[in-house]
């Protein structure tokens, strides 16, 4: 198929010319690179409310939401001028502040199963920390992680899945250590039986279970809540810590993300997007028992010279007192869910092989009509349609990731006109991609 532009999109693909030159790919993060799409990545250069535009003046309705962080949408006033006012004081001092002290205390007073949160700058980070937090902790080494969830881009969780049954990780990147690969345990998502017989046998070395709790890396995987009881139920029984990566999930199915959401209770969570308002934020969180085991306290190191970055701070504290606003998450997730129900409609009454598994602000758009709860049951043939669909949305002025296997994002800036202007759009596109 011949992806006509029908917009201009001259610069960007100027622009991209010359970042070749600079950047590895011409990007700074892969996906952002276009290469299962149509045309140059468009360079954006400003967004307000629901919209972007880029350097071409192409104005686009976003549901990429910059993969998640911009819960109120661009350039929100209320987040805008807290920051701007931080920022005219100083933006960094690498000592402890009075922003860093109001987020702790707003995130610790209304989140019932953390006591202590320690900041960080990227999800990746924060992951990072807390399995070492939980290495620290219990003295072991392995962990065990689900195959199609992601947890950024630490070395231990690069991996997929080797040959067998309770399969030992090979990296799936280069410059991951095998030895440090081989101690990652990867089992397929809601597995009982797998599980079970995995810790049954091999608990005495494994430091903690890692799962996205709502996986939304691969597709949107919505999960069985009795999985995850399940899950914290076998690691107590197997004297496992349980950690929950919230990067997405967290303050974005509800202010107490995905563990409140299913009411069930990780040791240690992790966050990041949504918890800076657009800023670089990650931070990560359990009771202070098991905080206590970090420096300066205990003895796991980890430290950061941005840390808790006053202007990030104001940002994010910022972001999440709107997001406290009684029946925002309510309101988000029946704007989520009009929209995914109307196009599940229009695809049913045409016969298009197209869901849209949603929860909270957050959806996908999945081909093929069953349920998918596992990332092996994604067909990677299908991400053809999703490139027609994305092509003739970028025509028509709507911005999804750049993959398939991304998720959209609802903010609070979407109205519900923008919506609606999605749902005809989105119908159009899979009449050219199906029809
Ligand atoms: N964990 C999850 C669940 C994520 O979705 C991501 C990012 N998409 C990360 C960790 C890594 O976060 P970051 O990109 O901020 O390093």
């Amino acid at each position: 198929m011949k992806f006509e532009q029908r917009i201009p999109r001259q610069t960007s693909a100027v622009l991209f010319d010359e970042a070749q030159g600079y950047f590895p790919g011409g990007v700074n993060s892969p996906v952002r690179a276009f290469r299962s799409v149509s045309g140059p990545p468009l360079f954006i250069k400003e967004g307000k409310g629901s919209r972007m535009r880029d350097e071409d003046d192409n104005e686009f309705l976003d549901f990429c939401c910059s993969w998640g962080p911009l819960i109120h949408g661009h350039a929100n006033e209320y987040i805008e001028n807290k920051v701007i006012e931080t920022v005219r004081k100083g933006t960094s001092f690498g000592t402890p502040n009075r922003l860093g002290n109001q987020l702790g205390k707003l995130i610790l007073d209304h989140h019932p199963y953390v006591e202590r949160i320690r900041f960080v700058s990227s999800g990746t980070e924060a992951v990072m920390s807390a399995l070492r937090l939980a290495r620290g902790v219990t003295g072991r080494n392995k962990i065990l992680k689900f195959d199609g969830c992601y947890h950024g881009h630490v070395d231990s969780l690069l991996v997929k899945a080797g040959s067998g049954l309770a399969t030992f990780g090979t990296s799936s990147s280069a410059g991951v250590p095998e030895n440090v690969a081989a101690d990652t345990i990867i089992l397929p998502l809601n597995d009982r039986d797998l599980l079970e017989e995995t810790l049954a046998k091999h608990a005495h070395e494994i430091a903690c279970i890692i799962v996205e709790p709502i996986p939304a890396n691969n597709g949107l995987l919505i999960q069985d809540p009795s999985w995850l009881e399940c899950l914290r139920i076998k690691a107590w029984k197997h004297n496992v810590l349980l950690i929950f990566d919230e990067v997405i999930s967290g303050f974005r199915v509800g202010f107490t993300g995905a563990a409140g959401y299913y009411n069930v209770k990780p040791d240690i969570i992790t966050f990041g997007k949504v918890i800076g308002g657009g800023f670089p934020v990650g931070a990560y969180a359990a009771s202070a028992e098991i905080m206590d085991n970090i420096a300066p306290v205990g003895p796991v190191y980890q430290a950061g010279t941005l840390s808790a970055n006053p202007v990030a701070m104001a940002a994010g504290l910022a972001a999440l007192e709107l997001c406290l606003t009684p029946g925002f998450y309510e309101l988000q997730e029946q704007k989520t869910h009009a929209m995914a129900t109307a196009i599940e409609a229009y695809a049913k009454e045409k016969g298009y092989p197209l869901h849209v598994p949603h929860i909270g602000s957050i959806f996908w758009l999945a081909f093929g009509n069953e349920r998918i709860t596992r990332s092996d049951q994604i067909d990677a043939a299908n991400m053809e349609y999703f490139k027609v669909i994305h092509h003739e949305l970028l025509q028509t002025g709507v911005y999804l990731g750049p993959s398939g296997y991304e998720v959209g994002f609802v903010s609070g800036a979407h109205s519900i006109k923008d919506l609606e202007e999605a749902v005809s759009k989105i119908c159009a596109a899979m009449d050219v991609a199906f029809g």
